[in-house]
């Protein structure tokens, strides 16, 4: 039997505003004592009253705009209701019927994965189970945490496309400086809507899976407990293949959670699912319905930045990256930033030089990519940092830029001057100057030194001309060796062809 994949993903990111979702308290717990920030409010304590957080609703409003979605101007808040150890009131305040934002998207790859909602409610506590002891401890420093949750189409087809919305979510959601949105650290939570259906017998209508004639639906399975953007592809991976063996030996699906469990590679049973009406979700009696004029949503849209996806396209047409660069520079902001500040500074050299980028553009643009994700990330990632550690400004790494392309030293000797630069912050033409690197481009000179190791070597010179071309290599090898590998290894070649 042939089945499609049908993927829809919620996920939830805690926002970094100064204070929680409905009270004063410090939303910053990262290291704090449990249970030292936390109020009657977000206990949940008799007559206290909850007072909205007018920063992370702009923030949410923020996001549902870079999403390209419609933003109700008239929003409430519910009570979503059900009994929990880390949920003190025994509701949790989230939305319901009227989000703050709905009926957005977000490109992966060329193709726009709908978002049906995005709503604010607010984080709850956590319940910690020490091990080998009879009870359990709750340190409720969270509850009350702005915590955002998306909720998209059932529209994703692969569990490499669930993996890749969830890393661009992230990229998002730190351009916008609104959450640190770490996996690991809970601050964002992916799951996993998974069902599988036979080919041919269902359809897509208004965000719907429908059955063609009398198919009957599988049901869907929601995966729980991910924890990287690995988890996320991985457990999908492995509960698709579940569920089609289920299939094959006559089982039949239910819709039900699954906890992914890392060590195992497996998902596990947790529940059969609850439905809303479970939940007797009903508007908050404590806080009148939010609106929002144009105006009002106007000045949140002017406070946008261009963000990932349409960077990387600018990057492609603009810079003439290639996919995967201009992919790899726009995942960090901080990281397409240098990038662009490298190249502004470049643009402005080769103007300078009467000629421009456009014209220079794929050998510039290439040259930068290299030098950038290759050679620099080859030292960022042996010392554990990331481009906010390096010592070197934009400015000097296009001046080393320049040096590579003009000749003025040869690829070796760049590595040499940049991991200088890395370690200290030089200047590279300094550097150059300090350590003798600048590459030997004079052709009597070379002459000189290609003529002396040819006399040197005479076996190798009688095997070249028998016709045994691969003996070269060596000849300019020994030649780089007497230069100190500041000979131009092109121009090395040259002459040695010429005077062969
Ligand atoms: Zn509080």
């Amino acid at each position: 039997m042939e089945y499609d994949v049908i993927i829809g993903m919620e996920i939830h990111a805690e926002l970094k505003t100064k204070s929680k979702m409905f009270c004063r308290c410090d939303n910053n717990a990262r290291g704090a004592e449990p249970n030292s920030k936390i109020c009657p409010i977000c206990l949940g304590h008799p007559g206290t009253l909850p007072y909205p957080n007018q920063q992370a609703i702009e923030w949410t409003i923020l996001l549902g705009l870079g999403l390209h979605c419609q933003i109700n101007e008239l929003s409430k808040f519910d009570r979503k209701n059900y009994f929990y150890p880390d949920l003190p009131k025994g509701y949790q305040i989230s939305q319901f019927e009227l989000p703050f934002c709905y009926g957005g998207y977000l490109d992966i790859d060329g193709e726009n994965i709908a978002i049906t909602r995005i709503h604010l409610e607010e984080d709850t506590g956590k319940s910690m189970h020490p091990a080998g002891k009879d009870y359990s401890l709750v340190d409720l420093n969270r509850a009350g945490t702005p915590l955002i949750e998306l909720v998209t189409e059932p529209v994703i087809r692969s569990a490499e496309m669930a993996k890749k919305f969830c890393q661009r979510y992230q990229q998002i959601l730190r351009y916008l400086d609104i959450s640190s949105a770490d996996m690991e650290q809970g601050e964002m939570r992916c799951e996993a809507n998974v069902s599988i259906q036979e080919k041919g017998k269902w359809k897509h209508e208004d965000g719907m899976i429908l059955p063609i004639g009398d198919y009957k639906l599988n049901p869907k399975v929601e995966l729980k407990n991910i924890n990287s953007f690995r988890a996320v592809e991985k457990a999908i991976l492995y509960e698709v293949e579940r569920q089609k063996k289920a299939l094959a030996d006559g089982e039949k699906l239910r819709q039900e959670t699954r906890g992914w469990n890392e060590s195992t590679g497996k998902t596990v049973h947790q529940r059969f699912k609850e439905t809303s009406a479970d939940y007797r979700y009903f508007p908050e009696p404590d806080i009148p319905p939010l609106k929002f004029s144009g105006q009002q949503i106007e000045e949140i849209k002017a406070k946008l930045i261009e963000l990932p996806s349409e960077k990387k396209v600018r990057f492609i047409n603009e810079y003439g990256f290639d996919d995967i660069t201009a992919e790899i520079l726009v995942s960090d902001k901080p990281l397409a930033d240098y990038a662009e500040h490298v190249v502004s500074e470049l643009e402005e050299w080769i103007d300078s030089t009467g000629d421009t980028w456009e014209r220079q553009k794929n050998k510039l643009a290439k040259l930068t990519a290299n030098w950038l994700v290759s050679e620099l990330f080859k030292h960022l990632n042996a010392n554990n940092q990331t481009i906010r550690d390096i010592k070197i400004s934009p400015e000097n790494f296009a001046e080393l830029m320049t040096l590579v392309y003009q000749d003025k030293v040869n690829s070796s000797a760049a590595q040499t001057i940049l991991k200088v630069m890395y370690e200290k912050g030089s200047d590279p033409t300094d550097v150059m100057y300090e350590l003798g690197l600048e590459q030997m481009d004079d052709t009597a000179e070379l002459e000189a030194v290609v003529n002396s190791i040819l006399a040197a070597n005479p076996d190798q010179v009688a095997q070249f001309k028998a016709g045994k071309t691969a003996v070269a290599q060596f000849l300019v090898g020994r030649v780089m060796a007497e230069t100190k590998g500041k000979a131009n290894p092109k121009k090395v070649q040259e002459i040695m062809k010429k005077i062969l």
